[in-house]
């Protein structure tokens, strides 16, 4: 299997998860020619596209990837909020804690805390890439999760860089205080990371980190430290092999 990035970050966030076969679209925060172009315009063997929220960085072109003849999964507040009230028969709806299935792929999704109408993260578990755990724009994680095979997680800013550009006399303590609510901070990533436990673990990927609020290299090199796994910081274009085993 492979994680393939479409795009990360505030500019736009789609995720797949590919093994030549079947192909899962995790979030479609960007153009859609951008999504055809990445599946080399074969849209047959994608079994559908998970959408966490209904922010345009995550659900952009939700319309588009139905019109594709994709199925779309996510929760009755992100389908409402991105304007889906008629229902269209490409439009699932999901809740917390339900588990689902789209061609191999086993899905459990589960609710994060974030200034959306009813966002999700998901477990995704695949013979090819095993346990996947995929949690974005939250700032808190309730939930752990055993026997996790490969991360991919939310690392969007620096308490430090965030404090020193957003304190108290700044004038900015609204966005500072909004960034504090609705995103996963360095420490707040890895204490999800401490949180859980990472023996089966092959990769961690940071995704949507803040272009202006982090800094890959430390976020790569504190995460590393802390847990002595390959991690990546997510960029447009990478392709990374997430295995079940380690080789
Ligand atoms: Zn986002
Ligand atoms: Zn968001």
């Amino acid at each position: 299997m492979k994680l393939k990035v479409i795009s990360t970050g505030s500019i736009g966030n789609a995720y797949i998860l590919d093994n030549g076969n079947e192909a899962l679209l995790i979030e479609c925060g960007v153009n859609i020619m951008d999504i055809k172009k990445a599946l080399n315009f074969d849209f047959s063997k994608v079994v559908g596209c998970l959408v966490t929220h209904e922010h345009n960085d995550h659900a952009k072109s939700i319309n588009e990837v139905m019109k594709l003849g994709i199925d779309v999964y996510a929760s009755g507040g992100t389908f409402a909020k991105t304007g889906h009230s008629i229902k269209s028969h490409k439009q699932n709806e999901i809740v917390s804690k339900q588990n689902f299935r789209i061609g191999n792929f086993k899905i459990m999704a589960f609710d994060v805390q974030h200034d959306a109408a009813e966002p999700l993260g998901f477990l995704i578990d695949h013979a090819d890439c095993g346990k996947t755990l995929f949690l974005t724009d939250t700032n808190y994680c309730k939930y752990t999760f055993p026997g996790l095979n490969n991360i991919i997680i939310e690392a969007n800013f620096s308490k430090e860089i965030i404090d020193r550009k957003f304190g108290a006399d700044s004038g900015k303590e609204f966005l500072r205080n909004r960034i504090l609510r609705s995103h996963f901070s360095l420490d707040n990533c890895k204490d999800m990371l401490k949180a859980n436990d990472l023996t089966a673990v092959n990769n961690i990927v940071l995704i949507h980190l803040s272009d202006s609020n982090s800094n890959e290299k430390q976020f790569v090199k504190e995460v590393y430290d802390l847990t002595g796994k390959n991690v990546t910081a997510a960029v447009k274009g990478l392709h990374i092999d997430f295995h079940k085993t380690p080789f």
